[in-house]
């Protein structure tokens, strides 16, 4: 297995230290890992002028898999927007043709608390969100602010073919395959064609999917019911735009943004595996971030790219017995726990892989 890692900026560096310590506990039991450091964001900037260099570009394509920290932080603001660390994530995205993204929302029984809304309505919530990354209305032409008549129009459009619809629902029906085997669908039928073209061809491809059980839901409704009984929902799948903002929803409900992983799949899932927090600034440098998210996005790393789900599970169990343990890093850190440095999470979850 060839890894591209990719540490980037502000915690990234902190929090992939820790995820490399995790890899090398699991090539010391036999698993056979090949991994090199590329540049991105920031960081490329800094080392070789652009957010995404030509020398990343070949060590990411050659992989069989990319693990991302995060990018960007104030000191690259001022820059140009191609010169900007962002621009550096859209380009690998585009450049790796990674058109799916996963993101888990699971509340950790310890970690209850930390939700905005009551315990008992998201204790055990086990939620994940399959959203088309490469379509929709943010990539759909035309587009732009123009004069019409003296006045200023803003037109963006939204666009899916049946094809991109069909590769991310089969997408999600094999990610429901490995869970509990429910799927729901989120559009706007009644009112945006492209989204009718969305449910007619998802139910054409749930065909091959019988054991799996599909259902449909707007996506007004979606909103509503993840913040009123988050927990009715196994798989959801939906567009990008949808996606973009039914996923923030999702993952607030958990409290935790640093306990976040995610995974972005191209179509032989190939897949770039990152915590979906950013490289928050304010903790840099100080062996304060909670390097879990990006320890998850490691196990998804095994789930979905090397469909080791036995690795991907011990990763994740190693996890759940250090907060059941009671360790917690600031942003998880209430009273009666025991509030531990990044470094000192991972030596951890490293004993607990000992084990
Ligand atoms: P952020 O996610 O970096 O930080 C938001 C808040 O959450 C901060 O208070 C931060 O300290 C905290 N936080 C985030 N991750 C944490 C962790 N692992 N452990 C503990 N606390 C954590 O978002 P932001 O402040 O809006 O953005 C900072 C920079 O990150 C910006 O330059 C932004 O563009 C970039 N960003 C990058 C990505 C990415 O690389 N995928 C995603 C979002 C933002």
């Amino acid at each position: 297995m060839k890894i591209c890692y990719l540490p980037g900026d502000g915690i990234g560096p902190e929090i992939m230290a820790q995820a490399l310590r995790v890899l090398d506990i699991l090539a010391a039991d036999g698993i056979k890992i090949e991994r090199e450091e590329g540049l991105l964001g920031g960081a490329a900037v800094d080392a070789a002028g652009s957010p995404y260099p030509e020398s990343t570009q070949k060590l990411a394509r050659a992989a069989d898999a990319v693990l991302l920290a995060a990018v960007g932080g104030p000191k690259w603001d001022v820059l140009e927007r191609p010169l900007r660390p962002e621009r550096g994530l859209l380009g690998i995205r585009k450049d790796l043709n990674l058109f799916a993204n996963l993101r888990p929302a699971i509340l950790y029984p310890e970690l209850a608390n930390a939700s905005s809304l009551k315990p008992e309505i998201v204790s055990g919530l086990d939620i994940l969100i399959v959203r088309e990354l490469t379509g929709d209305i943010y990539f759909g032409e035309p587009r732009g602010i123009a004069l019409e008549n003296g006045k200023r129009v803003g037109r963006n459009t939204m666009i899916y073919s049946e094809d991109e619809i069909r590769r991310i629902a089969r997408v999600a029906f094999e990610a429901a395959r490995k869970r509990s085997r429910k799927l729901c669908s989120v559009d706007k039928m009644n009112v945006l064609e492209t989204t009718q073209l969305w449910r007619d061809v998802v139910i054409e491809v749930s065909a091959d999917y019988p054991d799996v059980e599909l259902s449909h839901m707007l996506v007004d409704n979606a909103a509503m019911q993840l913040v009123r009984a988050p927990k009715q929902f196994d798989v959801m799948v939906t567009g990008n735009m949808f996606g973009d903002i039914l996923s923030d929803e999702a993952s607030m409900l958990t409290g935790s943004i640093g306990m976040l992983p995610s995974a972005s799949l191209d179509e032989k899932n190939k897949g770039m595996f990152e915590p979906c927090h950013g490289s928050a600034p304010d903790i840099a440098g100080k062996n304060l971030a909670n390097p879990l998210a990006m320890i998850l996005s490691t196990a998804m790393m095994f789930r979905y790219s090397f469909a080791d789900e036995a690795t991907a599970a011990r990763i994740e169990t190693a996890v759940k017995a250090v907060l059941a343990s009671g360790l917690r890093t600031g942003d998880i850190y209430e009273a009666d726990t025991r509030r531990v440095s990044c470094s000192e999470m991972g030596d951890a979850v490293v004993a607990n892989l000992k084990r």
